[in-house]
């Protein structure tokens, strides 16, 4: 029975980030992952990550640049810490041996982002989470006496005791099928978020809402999930993103007329506006007719003014992927881009060590929401947060359990679990499959819970999810076996995308203003008197339960937000 004073629940880098840092404090640390560590969605990072770290800037200005991004949301005691603590982690990392990418003076090179206002995102070319996962891993690797890796294995639920602690997970071993109980003093969710909710996304088939969904089923309260962001430039074709790397280096937006149409919407930033003002504006020309491409649904994104070299050098992944998927050299001509979700800033509600409303259970990274990007995440924010909450959990997590005993929990989960992974594979071949229930779900919530949202639309979506929910109880697999069954793993996470995209609807019913990437264009004024609040979802039996907490400030009042 395997037993560690802190067990993670995913290898991406929030995940690697906080088993280091439990193996530094000298806990026994275990790290599971559905797929294997560096395949984690954190190597999909492209563009970089966010520090103070030119002589010219300073963190305060990074702070006040996040709480203005997030539309007054985001919770200031966090964004301080994730702000004031970003240089030494990006130094950290570069001393590890993440190769950032350096200018002709030999100082770190930084490049311009969304909402920034100064250049402070350091990057390795358009590979920057690649870069950071595989060091990261490789620090793994000289904790191997303390930290187990438990890779291929998929968390089916958290355990909790009879007072409610969590102490361990239940776990299936997706080579051979076989299924566990993990006891543990404590567990960290490090699990990702939930992109796969939506179609298209930038996220990969893998960023399915498992965390999210397994502590909200605890009992975990989520916040902010109205809040899903949508990337200004993904492609046309397929979803893909197109990093915001891209206008940092210059590249422009035209409309059909030829248009550098931000000059409308944000005078100042342009392109580099934050993500939910660009993407609106995108949106705007689009369904007022001057979108580009067959069916209008289209924006050019023009990087032809920037040096080709440049761009090979430091884009040369999205030069890739403009060839592969849509046939086109970015560095000789436009390519169609439209705004596309991307990001999830709501999840499992933390404070600033990660720590959930249950005892003995952590968050941290995108399944978390310590409110640092509140109504909009920053570019190059996420994989600061990643590391900066990844880290403070892993020590709290080790210092929690250096005082406290091995939990023993029963193996009643474990007893459940299988019966329920019985159920789905013994389900008659009628009704509907598991894919066409997923797809429904992620066509739903890209045509209703989208950039632009309204009462009608969002009360559709909310039976259309409930419905769903009822088709997937029988919702058939086609694989009955147990090796490497990723169908009756399809099915589960199923049900943790619902339970997400349930918690996002009634959350986005509920905020009737409009503020950062909730626009409701029944209530399109942000209003601060009513809805300066966070909006909790819990369970209560019947289905998501709804309350309020309130926004933390120190130093930054509200005020309107003009970029
Ligand atoms: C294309 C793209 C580009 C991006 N570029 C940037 C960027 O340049 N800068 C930036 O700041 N942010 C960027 N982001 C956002 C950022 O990459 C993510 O928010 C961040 O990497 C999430 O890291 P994570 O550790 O929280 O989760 P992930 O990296 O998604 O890792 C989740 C882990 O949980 C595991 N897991 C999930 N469910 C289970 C389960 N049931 N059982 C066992 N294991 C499980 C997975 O196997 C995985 O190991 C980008 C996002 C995308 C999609």
């Amino acid at each position: 029975m395997p037993a560690h004073d802190v067990l993670i629940i995913g290898a991406g880098l929030a995940g690697q980030r906080a088993a280091l840092a439990a193996a530094q404090e000298g806990a026994s640390v275990a790290i599971m992952s559905k797929v294997h560590p560096v395949r984690s969605h954190s190597v999909a990072a492209a563009g970089g990550i966010n520090a103070a770290i030119s002589v010219d800037d300073d963190w305060h200005s990074h702070a006040y640049d996040t709480v203005k991004g997030s539309d007054f949301l985001g919770d200031q005691d966090a964004i301080e810490i994730m702000c004031s603590q970003a240089p030494a982690e990006v130094m950290h990392l570069e001393h590890i041996g993440v190769t950032f990418h350096r200018n002709d003076q030999g100082e770190l090179d930084l490049r311009a982002f969304g909402g920034a206002s100064i250049k402070r995102t350091a990057y390795v070319a358009d590979i920057t989470g690649q870069a950071i996962l595989h060091v990261l891993y490789e620090q793994l690797m000289r904790y191997h006496e303390t930290v187990e890796r438990f890779e291929e294995w998929f968390t089916t639920s958290l355990v909790q005791d009879q007072d409610g602690r969590c102490c361990g997970v239940v776990a299936r071993d997706v080579r051979s099928g076989r299924m566990e109980t993990f006891h543990a003093k404590n567990v960290i969710l490090a699990c990702g978020g939930a992109g796969q909710v939506y179609r298209p996304t930038t996220n990969a088939l893998i960023v399915t809402g498992d965390g999210i969904a397994q502590a909200y089923r605890i009992g975990a309260p989520l916040m902010d999930m109205e809040m899903v962001q949508y990337h200004p430039t993904t492609l046309v074709e397929n979803g893909l993103l197109i990093t915001e790397g891209a206008r940092g280096e210059g590249a422009v937006l035209l409309n059909s007329e030829g248009e550098r149409f931000m000059e409308k919407y944000a005078p100042n930033k342009m392109e580099l506006a934050s993500r939910d003002v660009v993407s609106r504006a995108e949106q705007t020309e689009i369904l007022e007719g001057r979108g580009v491409g067959a069916d209008g649904a289209g924006i050019y994104l023009d990087i032809t003014m920037v040096p080709r070299k440049r761009t090979l050098e430091a884009l040369r992944e999205i030069v890739n992927i403009g060839k592969d998927f849509a046939g086109v050299d970015i560095t000789r001509e436009p390519i169609m881009i439209r705004p596309g979700q991307h990001y999830i800033m709501g999840g499992v509600k933390t404070d600033v060590d990660g720590a959930t409303s249950i005892d003995g259970l952590y968050a941290a990274g995108e399944v978390a929401c310590v409110s640092v990007h509140g109504g909009n995440r920053l570019g190059a924010n996420s994989l600061l947060d990643t590391l900066i909450f990844g880290r403070r959990s892993g020590e709290h997590a080790a210092r929690r359990a250096a005082s406290m005993p091995m939990p023993s929990p029963s193996d009643a989960q474990l007893h459940e679990d299988v019966a329920m992974i019985d159920e789905i594979i013994a389900r008659e071949r009628t009704g509907r499959r598991v894919s066409e229930i997923k797809e429904e779900l992620g066509d739903t919530m890209n045509r209703l819970v989208a950039v632009y949202r309204d009462e009608e639309g969002l009360q559709e979506a909310h039976e259309i999810v409930g419905r769903l929910k009822q088709e997937a109880q029988s919702a058939y697999i086609d694989d009955r076996g147990t090796v490497f069954n990723q169908d009756v793993l399809g099915a589960i996470e199923l049900g943790y995308m619902l339970d997400c995209a349930e918690a996002i609807v009634v959350a986005a019913i509920e905020r009737k203003e409009s503020r950062g990437a909730q626009f409701r264009t029944d209530f399109p004024e942000r209003n601060d008197a009513e809805w300066l609040k966070h909006i909790d979802i819990s369970p209560n039996g019947d289905g998501p339960q709804v309350s309020y907490s309130p926004v933390t400030f120190t130093q930054w009042q509200p005020e309107e937000r003009k970029y």
